[in-house]
């Protein structure tokens, strides 16, 4: 595979117990020499794509689940060892029940830079609600405990949950005391397959789903993060360069079950089906590997760029430029020279209008 490839995102699909939003594939209850065997096959992953001699180091690494914490991360930081140097942003996720100090001081050693600790809400209803396990005063507890050994952390929040309105969210002067570089807060997608789905939950409707994301988006530019997608926000400087490598089109490699890679024309895709998952060697089934077009690896790698501050260049393709205008003209996006920008309104439209160009 490509010696251009300097990002790698790893998945974990491990959890203590499901959330009752969360639809993705992640299994509660894995035993601890599953999981084990889980991040020995990762590590012989690292070894088999990125030989030691032969490849430079990587400039990002993402570790995201579920909880990577509940592994014991050794051999695979072993493995990645050779792969970092100073420049690499190397990031954890970290459920707030996965901190502590010793957790920590492994992550630190094995060169991890950057935290993203998922909060999910403020408010402890919600998060016992949620099946999150921890109130907010705990959730605090491990985010001040982070920051000791990671200045670069952050949170991630679900902004929509039933009954969770953010204008009035509790403990906000708190959280605007925490350091935070970073903040992703994502809107709750009430998906089919959730418990919150199956216990026929009402969403929040459309009104009252943009007054919360209005009010975590104000709390949140408030503190001095600002807006670089439409979903993230960070401290000028702080963003998280493994996404913004995805959404400018730059190559990655995706392990562990549930992750995607691309590689030049190639899509690769780690099974995570139901019946496969449960042989006993699920964690070691081969990538499926498809080949896209020349056009839509293209088109694929520029749109994303939509999503972001910086926009889409149109330059390279003045067949978009009529598309693109009449988003304009209706208030979606604006124009600054070649570059297309989604405005308030087109935040909310963004993957129609990507579905139009793809
Ligand atoms: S939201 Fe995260 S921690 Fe919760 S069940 Fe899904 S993958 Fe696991």
């Amino acid at each position: 595979m490509g010696e251009e490839v300097r990002n790698l995102y790893v998945h974990f699909p491990f959890c203590r117990r499901k959330c009752t939003y969360c639809a993705l594939f992640s299994r509660a209850g894995v035993s601890s020499s599953d999981r084990a065997e889980y991040v020995k096959h990762l590590a012989s992953a690292v070894q088999a794509i990125l030989p030691p001699r032969d490849t430079p180091p990587l400039s990002t690494i993402y570790f995201g689940g579920g909880s990577p914490a509940l592994c014991n991360l050794s051999p695979l930081l072993d493995a990645l060892s050779a792969k970092i140097d100073a420049k690499t942003e190397f990031s954890v996720e970290l459920h707030p029940l996965d901190v502590t100090r010793e957790n920590l001081k492994a992550l630190k050693e094995g060169g991890v830079n950057r935290i993203s600790m998922g909060l999910q809400s403020l408010n402890d209803e919600i998060l016992k609600h949620m099946g999150r396990g921890y109130t907010f005063t705990e959730a605090e507890k491990s985010f001040l405990l982070i920051k000791e050994y990671f200045p670069n952390a952050g949170i991630d929040l679900i902004i929509g949950y039933p009954d969770d309105m953010w204008g009035q969210s509790p403990h906000l002067n708190r959280i605007a005391s925490w350091g935070l570089t970073h903040c992703s807060a994502y809107s709750l997608i009430l998906e089919e397959n959730s418990a919150l789905h199956r216990m026929g939950t009402r969403s929040l409707d459309d009104e009252e789903l943009m007054d919360s994301l209005t009010a975590a988006s104000r709390f949140i530019e408030g503190i001095g993060l600002k807006r670089y997608e439409i979903s993230n926000y960070a401290i000028p400087g702080f963003e998280c360069r493994h996404n913004m490598a995805t959404w400018r089109g730059e190559d990655y490699y995706g392990l562990g079950i549930g992750a995607h890679g691309r590689i030049g024309q190639k899509r690769t895709r780690n099974w995570w089906g139901k019946s496969q998952a449960d042989s006993p060697d699920w964690w070691g089934q081969s990538p499926e590997i498809e080949d896209v077009s020349e056009e839509f690896d293209f088109k694929e790698r520029r749109l994303f760029a939509l999503r972001t501050r910086e926009g889409l260049d149109a330059s390279e393709r003045p067949e978009w430029i009529d598309i693109l205008d009449k988003f304009c003209a209706e208030g979606i996006l604006t124009q600054k020279k070649s570059r297309y920008v989604l405005t308030a309104r087109g935040r909310e439209v963004c993957d129609s209008i990507i579905a139009e160009l793809i």
